[in-house]
C-alpha cells in the first residue's frame, strides 16, 4: 500500500512537472518544424541537404509526439464517469485496434454474456485497452496472439485485502494477454512508473503503463500484471461493478492515436 501512494505522489510531481516542459517544447518543435518545412519547400536542389533537413522534419514531428503524449499524461483529467457496458466499449474498439496491429498478430475476444456494468469514463478507458494492446502489439514483432477477456468476479474479504485500495463485492475482470517476449520479475517491478521504457529512444515514452496505472486508480479499481520471458504477458484489470443501469455509450472513438507505437 505504501508503494501505491508513494507511486501516486510521484506521479503527481512527474505530471506538473511534465507538462510545464511539454507546452515550452513543443512551442520550440513548432518553430524548428516551420522553418524545415519552409527550406524544403524553397528551391534547395542539394539532395543531400534535403536528406538532412528531412530528417530534421522526421525527428521534429516525432519529438511534437512525445510532448503531445506529455501533455495527455499530465493534463488533470477529471474523469467522467457514467455506468456502462466495458463489453460495448470493447466491441466499439474493434475497428481501431484492427488498424493498430499488423496481419501477422491475431486478435481473440472473449466477452462475457451477462457482464455487470461499471462506473467509467468511456475515453479513459478506451485508452486503457488501446494502451494495453500497443503494448502487447511491440512485444510480438514477429507476430502472435492476443486475447482480451471480460467477466464477472466476486472478491471476498480476503481476496480484496490482497488487493490494495479494493473492497470485496462484484467486480467486472478484463484482461488483455499476449504471446511476446514476456519480462523478468527486474522489469516487472518498474512498468508502471513513469517514464520507464525498455523500447529504443523515440520508440517509447515510458508514459503508456504509467497512464494507465492513474485511470484504473481513479477508477478505483487495480491492475496487475503476471508475465514470463519467453511465456507472454497478462494484465489483469478489476472494476467495481455499479448496480445502476447504463445508457447506450455515446463513445468517441479515442481520436488522436500515438503514432507509431
Ligand atoms: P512504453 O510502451 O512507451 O515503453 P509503457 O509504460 O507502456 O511505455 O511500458 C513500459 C515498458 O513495459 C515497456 O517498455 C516494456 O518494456 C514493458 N511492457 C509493457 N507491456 C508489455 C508487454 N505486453 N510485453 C512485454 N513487455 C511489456
Amino acid at each position: 500500500f505504501e508503494a501505491k501512494l508513494q507511486q501516486t505522489k510521484k506521479m503527481e510531481a512527474v505530471g506538473t512537472l511534465a507538462a510545464g516542459i511539454a507546452h515550452d517544447f513543443n512551442n520550440i518543435l513548432t518553430g524548428i518544424l516551420s522553418y524545415s518545412e519552409l527550406i524544403l519547400r524553397g528551391n534547395t536542389s542539394d539532395p543531400a541537404l534535403r536528406d538532412d533537413i528531412s530528417r530534421i522534419l522526421e525527428l521534429g514531428r516525432r519529438g511534437a509526439g512525445l510532448t503531445r503524449q506529455l501533455l495527455a499524461f499530465s493534463r488533470e483529467q477529471e474523469a467522467r464517469m457514467q455506468p456502462l457496458k466495458l463489453n460495448e466499449l470493447v466491441e466499439n474498439l474493434m475497428k481501431t485496434l484492427g488498424r493498430l496491429i499488423g496481419e501477422d498478430i491475431e486478435v481473440t475476444f472473449n466477452l462475457s454474456p451477462d457482464l455487470g456494468n461499471v462506473n467509467g469514463d468511456p475515453g479513459q478507458l478506451e485508452q486503457v485497452i488501446l494502451n494495453l494492446v500497443v503494448n502487447a502489439r511491440d512485444a510480438m514483432p514477429t507476430g502472435g496472439t492476443i486475447v482480451i477477456t471480460t467477466g464477472n468476479v466476486e472478491l471476498d474479504a480476503e481476496q480484496a485485502a490482497r488487493h490494495p485500495g479494493m473492497t470485496p463485492g462484484p467486480h467486472v475482470m478484463l484482461t488483455v494477454s499476449d504471446t511476446g517476449s514476456g519480462m523478468d520479475p527486474e522489469t516487472q517491478e518498474h512498468i508502471f512508473e513513469p517514464f520507464f521504457t525498455t523500447k529504443e529512444v523515440g520508440a517509447g515514452t515510458g508514459l503508456g503503463l504509467a497512464t494507465v496505472y492513474g485511470i484504473i486508480q481513479q477508477h478505483q479499481g487495480s491492475i496487475w500484471v503476471y508475465s514470463e520471458i519467453g511465456g507472454g504477458t497478462v494484465f489483469k484489470i478489476f472494476l467495481p461493478q455499479t448496480t445502476e443501469p447504463d445508457h447506450a455509450l455515446t463513445t468517441r472513438v479515442f481520436p488522436d492515436l500515438p503514432e507509431g507505437r
